[in-house]
């Protein structure tokens, strides 16, 4: 299989009315800027082009995740992030979660969205209705996903399954060291033991809402008011994926979570390679 066209910046931002950005990988490591991200997001702002940074993210406000992007010299203003935390409330509402007791993994401003969704967050040592699960920070990692586990089979074999809720589906990103876990990882861990016991009982799984799922997407068409879009990534399985299932282009940004091994045939193809932001 021949790999897909390569494109340079430029032609790239040519080519598309909206363009959407993924964060880790692309703009950001956990210790700051990728090379050309600051480059990027000046020449955006001075053109007035519509972007979006759409982020799996779940554990900042998007206020306070434009403040931390402003420390690193990425000046995005939090209209223009839209995060996978944000597409709780519309989740709630659909779901009938609204006022439900939900436990909620993740730091102080993933507690915040669920309760901006409409969701009662209870503390980690007190029964729930909703689990969502935002993020592998704010907590004492093994203590609480144990307890959650144990909560979790305790509520099935009362007969009363509690909904699970999967803002951000990532397993892993690079953290500028090497690479870390990611809330869905967890969730992969607990849906693995739920099925381990139940193996009759497939739907015991979690609701995924971030890429490569397609409410994300709709809400960056929302915003800008246009499908003109392309998706810049550095994963595959969300920022290509989710952009093929979507209907729109999408450019992989070499050097990321994906090894260039990984475009293979059963992998979902890109649009573009997009070998640097610098060019
Ligand atoms: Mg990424």
């Amino acid at each position: 299989m021949s790999e897909p066209p390569r494109i340079g910046l430029a032609e790239l931002l040519d080519r598309y009315e909206v363009i959407l950005l993924d964060a880790y990988g692309v703009l950001v490591t956990l210790d700051g800027p990728l090379p050309g991200a600051c480059e990027l997001i000046d020449r955006l702002n001075r053109s007035g082009q519509a972007y979006y940074m759409l982020t799996n993210g779940a554990a900042r406000l998007p206020e306070h995740a434009a403040l931390r992007y402003q420390g690193f010299g990425l000046a995005i203003p939090p209209e223009r992030i839209i995060t996978s935390a944000a597409l709780l409330p519309a989740h709630f509402q659909a779901q009938g979660l609204v006022g439900r007791r939900c436990r909620v993994l993740g730091p102080a401003d993933s507690l915040r969205y669920v309760e901006l969704a409409g969701g009662r967050v209870v503390g980690l040592d007190e029964p729930f209705d909703v689990l969502v699960v935002c993020d592998q920070s704010g907590f004492p990692f093994l203590e609480t996903v144990d307890d959650t586990l144990s909560r979790l089979i305790e509520r099935i074999e009362a007969g009363r399954p509690p909904a699970m809720v999967l803002p951000n589906p990532d397993l892993m990103f690079p953290t500028g060291r090497g690479f870390g876990i990611t809330s869905g990882s967890i969730a992969l861990v607990i849906e693995a033991a739920l099925a381990l016991r139940y193996p009759n009982r497939p739907g015991l799984r979690f609701a995924r809402l971030g890429k490569p799922y397609a409410a994300i997407f709709e809400e960056a068409a929302r915003r800008a008011g246009s499908r003109a879009m392309v998706m810049i990534g550095d994963q595959l399985e969300t920022d290509i994926r989710g952009a093929n299932d979507f209907g729109i282009d999408s450019a992989l940004v070499l050097g990321g979570v994906v090894g260039r091994d990984a475009l293979g045939a059963d992998q979902p193809q890109p649009t573009w390679l997009l070998p640097s932001l610098l060019t």
